[in-house]
């Protein structure tokens, strides 16, 4: 199975990612793993990519595009892959059927866990620290025992970091939404969107993964 895997930050991609190649087998191809790699073997496509990177640059889309045909073109994706950050762009979409084709793959499925985003907001901004001892909380998932007061040090200054305040978190998604909808466009146009309702139990939306993947 040739499977690409897309949803905003916060929808729970990375722990479908883990549960999809511990069942299937397939490699976890991210462009993050992806790049370090190409950097650490010191390929000719890793080292431009790194004098970009080192100028805080973004690296350009033929070298992105050759770094992902490199990878892909490894012996563990004879039996499938998983993409994980990549396509980002329509034109790195469409290189990447360019790059399929020279490899003789194709795309089987594009698995998009989809979560709305208000209800990503609430998971993603409501994370807050101790200002004393610096412990983690989230006002859902992980409050203190006893609310205003920090479990570990009994500190009652809490504080968010500017990331995880709900006007960044939004601006973030609204960024993440529009750079995401002509792909998902493009991958609809050809049949190969699939959306899963990611605003469930782990292991129910890995249900409705693992019927796409058999499908
Ligand atoms: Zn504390």
């Amino acid at each position: 199975m040739n499977l690409i895997l897309m949803g905003l930050p916060g929808a729970g991609k990375g722990t479908q990612a883990e549960e999809i190649i511990d069942k299937y087998s397939i490699p976890h191809i991210s462009t993050g793993d992806m790049f370090r790699e190409a950097m650490a073997n010191g390929t000719e496509l890793g080292k431009k990519a790194k004098s970009f990177m080192d100028q805080g640059n973004l690296v350009p889309d033929d070298i992105t595009n050759g770094i992902v045909k490199e990878r892909l073109a490894q012996s563990d994706t004879k039996d499938g892959f998983l993409l994980d950050g990549f396509p980002r762009t329509l034109d790195q979409a469409q290189a990447l059927d360019e790059i399929l084709a020279d490899l003789n793959k194709k795309l089987d499925a594009v698995i998009e866990i989809d979560v709305k985003p208000d209800v990503l907001i609430d998971r993603l901004a409501g994370r807050f620290i101790c200002r004393t001892c610096g412990a983690t909380y989230h006002k859902t998932f992980n409050p203190p025992k006893v609310e205003g007061t920090c479990d570990r040090c009994g500190g009652h200054d809490f504080y968010q970091r500017e990331d995880d305040k709900p006007e960044a978190v939004k601006n973030r998604l609204d960024v993440n939404i529009k750079n995401s909808q002509p792909i998902l466009a493009y991958y609809q146009a050809q049949n190969l969107l699939h959306k899963v309702d990611g605003d469930r139990d782990i292991q129910d939306v890995f249900t409705d993964v693992k019927k796409i993947i058999g499908a």
